[in-house]
C-alpha cells in the first residue's frame, strides 16, 4: 500500500471511529445474530487475489458491525462493564505500526523501559509499596497462572527441573481460594499440572468474603494430613458480587504459615486509585503478588492486565530460558521480558497505558471511576427504595447485585424458583430490546441481575434508561 493510500485510508478508518463512537447509543448493545448468521454470509475459501480497502471496509459495515456486541456501548452493564478510550486506540494504532516482538531488551528496548517505568506510575497511584514491581501479561488468567508458577517455585522442591508425576517424594501441593473466587484460579492450577484436588475452595460468609478461621483450619487440617500448602488467593471485587476477601487477616495468617498470598484485584484494584478508596488495597502491603486489569477498569483497550509480583526473582527461576540464538551481551544488566513467563515475543502493550495515564492524569482517571462508583449507588438506592426490587449483595464498587422480588404467593413452584424465572425473563426482554445488556449471577441460590458500570460514556441518563426499562419489564412479566 503506498503512503498516499496509506493515509487515505487511515484517516477514513479514523473518521469512521469517531463516527462510531457519536452514534453508539443508537445501536443495539447485544448483537440480533443467530449462532452461524455471520459465517453464513462470508466466503467458505479466501480470495486468490487481493481486494481493495474500500471492499473490505464496505464488508466491516455490512457484516461486521451487526454481529458485534458492543462492549463501547454505554449501555453495556453485563460482566464487568469495561471501556476502551481515544488514548488507548490511539496507542494501539502505534503499537500496530511498530509490531514490536518484546522479547528481549534489545528487541524492543523502548517497550521493556516504558512497562517498568508506566507500571511503576502506576503503583504509585494505587499507593503500592516500592517492594512489588510490575509486569504486563495479557489477561488476568495468564497473571494469575504465573503468580501461582513463581509461588510453586518457592517451595523448593525441583518441580521445574523434575516436574510433578511419578514422584513418590512430592506430597499435594495446595492452594487456597475462597469459593467465590474466579475460574481463572482453578484455569490456572489446571494448567500447570498441579490437578483440581490442588485447589482447596473455602467457603465464604454472608457477605461473600472467604472465611478466615475456616482457611486458618483447613491449612491446619492439610498440614496434618501431609499435603503441602504453598499459596493463598484472596480476592478483591470477586467476579459476582465484587465482594472484597478480609486481606489483612488473610495476610496474616500467610505470614504465620510462610505461604505465598496472591491477591486478584483484576476487577476492583484500579479503584484503589481513588484516594478515598485507597483502604481497599490495605492488607496487600504484605502480599507477594497482585493482579489488577487496567482492561477493565482503567479506560484501556483489551488487552492489558498487570502482575505486580515481590518476588520477580522466583519468576524469572521458573520461567527463564535462553538458548543460545537469544544470547546478548547486556543481558545480565537488563529485563528481558521472556524471561518471566511462556511467551517469547510479547504486543508493546505498556504505549497505551502510558498513553492513557499521561492524557487523563491520575485525578482524571480518579473522577470517572469515582462517578461509576456513585451511579451505581444511586441506582442502588432506587432499588432499596422499591418495595418491588431488593438489592442481594453489598456496593463496594460499580456493580450492583439485584432482583425483582414482587408479592407473588406461595403455591407451588417454590417463590424462589418463579422469582427466579421472573428475573431471568426480565433480562432476557431487555437484553433482547437491544437497549441495554445486563448480565446475572447465583448468589445464596437466588438468581441475581448485575449491573455494572465501567463505560467512560455511561451517564446517569443512561442509568435511568435501564431502570425505566427494568421496572417496564416488570409490569408486563410479573402480571
Ligand atoms: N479475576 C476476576 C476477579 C475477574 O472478575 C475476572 C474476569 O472478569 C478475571 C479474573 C479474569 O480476567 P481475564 O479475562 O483478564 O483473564
Amino acid at each position: 500500500m503506498s503512503a498516499e493510500e496509506f493515509r487515505r485510508f487511515g484517516h477514513e478508518i479514523v473518521d469512521w471511529i469517531a463516527n462510531y463512537f457519536e452514534h453508539i447509543d443508537e445501536l443495539p448493545v447485544l448483537a440480533r445474530i443467530e449462532p452461524g448468521d455471520l459465517k453464513a454470509q462470508l466466503p467458505s475459501a479466501p480470495p486468490p487475489e487481493g481486494e481493495s480497502m474500500t471492499a473490505i471496509l464496505a464488508d466491516v459495515d455490512r457484516l461486521i458491525v451487526p454481529a458485534l456486541t458492543h462492549w463501547s456501548h454505554p449501555s453495556f452493564f453485563a460482566y464487568f462493564a469495561t471501556s476502551t478510550s481515544a488514548p488507548g486506540i490511539f496507542g494501539e494504532l502505534l503499537s500496530a505500526a511498530f509490531d514490536v516482538k518484546s522479547m528481549l531488551w534489545r528487541t524492543s528496548p523502548a517497550s521493556t523501559e516504558l512497562e517498568e517505568v508506566t507500571l511503576d506510575w502506576l503503583r504509585q497511584m494505587l499507593s503500592l509499596d516500592e517492594g512489588l514491581s510490575g509486569f504486563i501479561y495479557d489477561t488476568a488468567s495468564v497473571s494469575s497462572m504465573h503468580a501461582i508458577a513463581a509461588a510453586r517455585e518457592g517451595v523448593e522442591r525441583r518441580i521445574r527441573e523434575e516436574g510433578m508425576s511419578g514422584r513418590s517424594d512430592l506430597p499435594l501441593l495446595r492452594v487456597y481460594a475462597s469459593e467465590q473466587a474466579h475460574s481463572s484460579i482453578d484455569k490456572g492450577i489446571i494448567t500447570l499440572g498441579l490437578g483440581q484436588r490442588s485447589l482447596r475452595k473455602i467457603p465464604a460468609d454472608n457477605e461473600f468474603r472467604l472465611d478466615v478461621k475456616a482457611l486458618a483450619e483447613a491449612i491446619a487440617e492439610d498440614r496434618r494430613q501431609g499435603v503441602l500448602p504453598f499459596c493463598v488467593v484472596a480476592t478483591v471485587g470477586t467476579t459476582s458480587s465484587s465482594s472484597v476477601d478480609p486481606v489483612p487477616a488473610i495476610a496474616q495468617v500467610c505470614r504465620q504459615n510462610s505461604l505465598w498470598l496472591h491477591v486478584d484485584a483484576a476487577y476492583a484494584g484500579s479503584a484503589a486509585i481513588v484516594p478515598e478508596m485507597r483502604h481497599i488495597l490495605d492488607g496487600c502491603q504484605n502480599a507477594d503478588s497482585l493482579v489488577l486489569n487496567p482492561h477493565k477498569w482503567l479506560f484501556t483497550p483489551f488487552d492489558l492486565s498487570v502482575l505486580y509480583c515481590r518476588r520477580l526473582d522466583l519468576l524469572r527461576r521458573a520461567f527463564s530460558l535462553v538458548p543460545e540464538y537469544l544470547r546478548t551481551p547486556e543481558q545480565e544488566k537488563v529485563r528481558s521480558g521472556s524471561d518471566y513467563g511462556v511467551q517469547l515475543g510479547r504486543r508493546f502493550r505498556a504505549l497505551k497505558l502510558w498513553m492513557i495515564i499521561r492524557y487523563f492524569g491520575h485525578e482524571g482517571l480518579a473522577a470517572r471511576i469515582r462517578e461509576h462508583c456513585r451511579l451505581a449507588q444511586l441506582f442502588a438506592s432506587w432499588v432499596k427504595s422499591s418495595p418491588d426490587w431488593e438489592l442481594l449483595a453489598p456496593t463496594p464498587f460499580a456493580l450492583v447485585c439485584f432482583r425483582a422480588c414482587p408479592a407473588i404467593g406461595e403455591s407451588p413452584p417454590s417463590s424462589t424458583t418463579r422469582l427466579d424465572e421472573l428475573n431471568e425473563a426480565i433480562m432476557h426482554a431487555i437484553n433482547s430490546s437491544g437497549r441495554a445488556f445486563l448480565s446475572h449471577t447465583k448468589l445464596n441460590g437466588k438468581l441475581t441481575l448485575r449491573l455494572s458500570i465501567g463505560n467512560i460514556r455511561t451517564t446517569e441518563q443512561h442509568i435511568t434508561q435501564v431502570w425505566a426499562l427494568l421496572n417496564e419489564q416488570l409490569k408486563k412479566l410479573a402480571s
